[in-house]
């Protein structure tokens, strides 16, 4: 008789053993998700790490990433003891020192800092989710030179979204995954809200909505798509552009949204050359004005009992002609400069690929209308016995923003979603709280030159959002007053700093020279710069003359012994997110989504086994030490005595409102704002490390204009006034920069900045060639290059964890397998690939899913032979390689000889994705080829114990 073999293995296996002996709740901070976790344990030791099936974000899924938090936990390159430097920068020689002397020394260089210039200390981040703090503590010492990671990764996603519809993807909105029948995603980073799209995905896929992937590679979440696009990197914007044209051409347009609640009718001033050229024709009270078209007069634009005009042109009482903005945006794009024939010589799509798409959108968003049988009521009482919904919706992150033109890509993103109604719409885009905020959010950068002086805090967080030239952080004579220029005329609106810079400009005294380079979780020295060779030596590059360094003092905190540890002077070490207090806040990037809002928190769920302390504890501490205010009592002592869970529960930041924004007040039942609570932190423990308030029906959808979610979110704390949000098709800002640039008012731009600033600078989105392309030889370097993050993978953390690095334990260079045959290149041959900045040796593998004129590779798998105490044969080092190394963080000398940074133009956005190369063979492929270049095998400190990981961990459990 045949044995059923399903029937023997459940007999035989028994598949929930007893593995442990205590279960904790806390946050996963294996990439930036911030999924639920229970974390088994057995004899005090991590034995298994399950998704928490009640939690918010990920109900229960967990992903490889996760369930490999053991082995990031138990890793041997963590780091044991504080270090100070005993050899030259980049010897990895240490000593070993007490706490009491690493926070001594720090306390004594940042203390002469900020009795002198608080400027001369560089304070960045990288991955760090307790910005709320970090920025906090900035301004505090009163460093406007601050900022964590988001310059290189995906700003312009970020302020595209926040000037144009308060909000963006990601952790500020998500796609109506119930309600959606038409999903267009866009290059999309595979390591962010990894669980959640990916839940969302599968119930787009069991409804049979159609997904649409443009991206130049099928991999991850294109790989399940219904059709996949393989557009040339770059152009985006021109295929959206063209898409908007094709909606324009054919009326599929929402008028009745955009007159309700864009500004699409406001009227536009057109008196070219004069000084309010381009901007809105207001009222005397500075009110925008729109053209009724019941009584043909003017009318104030935000008047509910009028019928706008969105095209025409009318006369203003001086005489002057002012068009609706949407008429400018009608003339723009219903032009041949954004036909679908045009973007298909730029995209390599066919322009009846787009029209056919842009007939799908059009056909779902407005035959296949979705109603929800919801009344609610909008901004200005008006009520609605339906919520009416344009089930289109489009998600995107890094892929289309990491280019010199990524901010107006991305604005044309939401433009698009605003003309078909979709946005927060059923079946559309939805914010997560606390999004929308208006547009853009009413925070202004502190650093001015009156706002940074000696020992004094600065009246406000050092990034914010500039609406005119006069929020400006630049000096009289135009020069820019941050260390990385952020906010200055070479990237006026980086609302996320521009983090890829500091260095560079450190090393060079570039605006002025620094004293103190502080960091955190930053890998500076390797995949968090680009160009690395040159970022090496600005780090250990020594004054001619004095024989000092040029960056003179480097402070850094990690937890692991990463290729930027033996270039800092002192280490600071740092905890894994397993052994401390954390706060996902709604002050920072919250678990919020689209019907709820919520937060969470990390306890520790075992105790540091090494003399090394979280990096919050230490921030606050230096904080009381250095005596700034926020840290300290009258009394002069330390503030938060019990460390960050003491600061996560007591500090608040206006009246009522903390780092946590559940059980507040003094019996923990407030929602929001509230009295502190001393048991808050047990209140969230016991609730499963998180708090989540859900919204009422009428309050989920139009949070914009919806009268009972704006009432809401006030009392939650999270906007200041229950006012409209209104979207803004045209960004009036821009044209306020544009015009300093044509000379108008007191603060211009200096001369070398004036074309750039007219030119890109336009309040409507357009499309250039991205700026590397653009001046590259395109007959040299033929060929985009991009990287991109697996799924399996968080940054350079992940390609050390022993569990990890069997799914990828080095990365090769995908081709084009049609391309390569042209070529005559082979799977797994070895070649060159070159770029204007420098040349690597990979090897190849060739595949379908890519678009012929890009070559790619994963990203922060090569690793520095040595570095996160791997051995020096690793693959990671020896068959691994970085992008980065061929990607510089200048554009070449234009005109006066000056570099701008390979950055957009408007927000500093890192250009990674502008890369252009050249391949060629390499050669007979040889046994042992390494990859190149290979650097010096970097010394691990001897205080760093050797350890054994291993793959088989808890075997012994058995
Ligand atoms: S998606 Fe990110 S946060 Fe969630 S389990 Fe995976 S690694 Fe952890």
């Amino acid at each position: 008789m045949s044995v059923n073999p399903f029937e023997t293995v459940a007999d035989t296996v028994d598949t929930s053993p007893k593995i442990s002996d205590e279960v904790k709740f806390t946050t996963c901070y294996m990439c930036a998700c911030r999924c639920g976790i229970k974390v088994h344990l057995k004899d005090d030791k991590v034995r298994y790490i399950e998704g928490n099936r009640d939690h918010p974000v990920n109900k229960g899924v967990l992903c490889a990433k996760g369930s490999a938090g053991i082995m990031q936990h138990y890793s041997p390159a963590r780091l044991t003891k504080p270090l100070k430097r005993v050899g030259e920068r980049g010897s990895g020689e240490f000593k070993e020192i007490e706490w009491e002397e690493a926070l001594g020394t720090a306390t004594q260089w940042l203390s002469k800092i900020r009795d002198n210039d608080p400027r001369k200390l560089a304070f960045f981040t990288g991955r760090d989710q307790s910005q709320g703090l970090t920025g906090f503590w900035a301004s505090q010492f009163g460093t406007p030179n601050h900022a964590a990671h988001g310059g290189f990764c995906s700003v312009n996603m970020a302020a595209a979204g926040l000037y144009t519809i308060g909000g963006s993807f990601w952790e500020f909105g998500e796609p109506d995954w119930e309600h959606t029948r038409y999903f267009l995603m866009f290059g999309v980073a595979e390591d962010h809200d990894s669980n959640p799209i990916k839940t969302g995905l599968g119930k787009l896929k069991t409804r049979g909505a159609k997904f649409v992937s443009i991206n130049p590679v099928k991999t991850g979440y294109s790989a399940i798509a219904d059709e996949w696009i393989g557009i040339k990197p770059g152009t985006d914007g021109l295929f959206i552009l063209a898409i908007v044209h094709e909606l324009l051409k054919s009326n599929q347009i929402d008028l009745d949204y955009l007159v309700r609640y864009t500004n699409a009718p406001w009227l536009v001033i057109q008196d070219e050359g004069s000084e309010d050229h381009g901007l809105f024709a207001r009222d005397d009270d500075g009110s925008p004005l729109c053209w009724n078209k019941a009584t043909n007069t003017l009318a104030p634009a935000l008047a509910t009992d009028i019928s706008p005009a969105i095209a025409g042109s009318f006369t203003l009482p001086d005489g002057r002609t002012a068009v609706p903005s949407f008429q400018l945006l009608a003339e723009r794009y219903l032009s041949e400069e954004y036909s679908p024939e045009t973007a298909e010589k730029q995209c390599g799509i066919e322009a009846r690929t787009i029209k056919r798409i842009s007939a799908e959108i059009g056909r779902v968003a407005f035959e296949d209308t979705i109603e929800l049988d919801v009344a609610w009521t909008d901004w200005a009482g008006r009520k609605h016995d339906k919520m009416i919904g344009r089930p289109v919706a489009m998600h995107a992150m890094r892929g289309i923003s990491a280019h010199s033109n990524g901010f107006h890509t991305c604005r044309a993103l939401h433009v698009l979603q605003i003309l078909i109604g979709s946005i927060d719409a059923p079946g559309g885009f939805r914010y997560k709280p606390p999004f929308p905020k208006p547009a853009p959010p009413p925070l202004k950068p502190a650093g001015k030159v009156d706002q940074v002086r000696p020992n004094t805090p600065m009246p406000g967080p050092p990034l914010g959002f500039p609406t005119g030239p006069e929020d400006l952080l630049v000096e009289p004579n135009g020069q820019p007053r941050r260390i990385d220029k952020a906010f200055s005329w070479e990237a006026p609106l980086s609302a996320h700093g521009v983090m890829h810079m500091v260095l560079n400009n450190a090393w060079k005294g570039d605006p002025y020279p620094i004293d103190t380079l502080f960091m955190y979780m930053a890998n500076m020295g390797w995949n968090s710069s680009m160009n690395v060779p040159d970022t090496i030596k600005m780090m250990t590059d020594k004054d001619e003359v004095t024989g000092d360094y040029k960056i003179p003092k480097i402070i850094y905190s990690d937890a692991f012994y990463s290729e930027t540890i033996p270039y800092a002077d002192i280490i600071l070490p740092d905890t894994t997110y397993l052994e401390r207090w954390d706060c996902i806040s709604l002050l920072d990037r919250p678990i919020c989504d689209a019907d709820g809002v919520a937060d969470s928190i990390r306890q520790p769920v075992v105790k540091p086994d090494r003399d090394v302390r979280p990096f919050q504890d230490v921030l606050i501490e230096l904080g009381a030490r250095l005596g700034l205010p926020a840290f300290t009592t009258e009394e002069g002592t330390p503030k938060y005595p019990g460390g960050y869970p003491d600061y996560i529960v007591n500090h608040e930041r206006g009246p009522g409102i903390g780092p946590l924004a559940g059980f507040r007040g003094a019996d923990g039942l407030s929602e929001g704002k509230g009295e502190i609570n001393p048991k808050q932190l047990d209140q969230y423990v016991e609730n499963g490390c998180f708090w989540r308030h859900e919204f009422n029906p009428t309050e989920r959808y139009f949070k914009h204009s919806n009268k009972a979610y704006l009432e809401k979110a006030v009392d939650l704390g999270l906007i200041g006034a229950p006012n409209q949000i209104i979207l803004q098709l045209y960004v009036e800002p821009l044209q306020k920069f544009r015009l300093a640039a044509e000379g108008h008012g007191d603060i211009q731009p200096p001369d070398e900045h004036r074309d750039r600033i007219k030119t890109y600078f336009d309040p409507l989105p357009i499309y250039y060639t991205p700026f590397e392309e653009a001046i590259s030889d395109t007959n040299t370097f033929p060929m985009h290059a991009l990287t991109q993050r697996p799924m399996a993978m968080y940054h350079s953390w992940g390609s050390q964890n022993a569990w990890l690095r069997q799914i990828h334990g080095f990365n090769k260079l995908y081709m084009s397998r049609t391309r390569a045959k042209k070529m005559e290149i082979n799977n797994d041959d070895w070649v060159y690939v070159s770029s204007p900045q420098g040349k690597l040796k990979a090897q190849v593998q060739l595949m379908e899913g890519v678009n012929e004129d890009t070559v790619w590779t994963w990203n922060a798998i090569g690793k520095r032979r040595g570095a996160w105490n791997l051995s020096p044969d690793a693959p990671e080092g020896t068959k691994g390689f970085l992008l980065n190394h061929i990607i510089s963080q200048l554009l070449p000398e234009q005109g006066s000889g000056y570099r701008y940074a390979n950055s957009d133009p408007i927000t500093g956005q890192a250009a990674w994705f502008d890369l252009r190369v050249k391949i060629e063979k390499a050669g007979p492929n040889k046994p042992g080829e390494l990859t190149e270049p290979q650097f010096e095998t970097m010394k691990v400190s001897s205080t760093v114990p050797r350890g054994n990981p291993t793959s088989r961990y808890g075997e012994k459990d058995k």
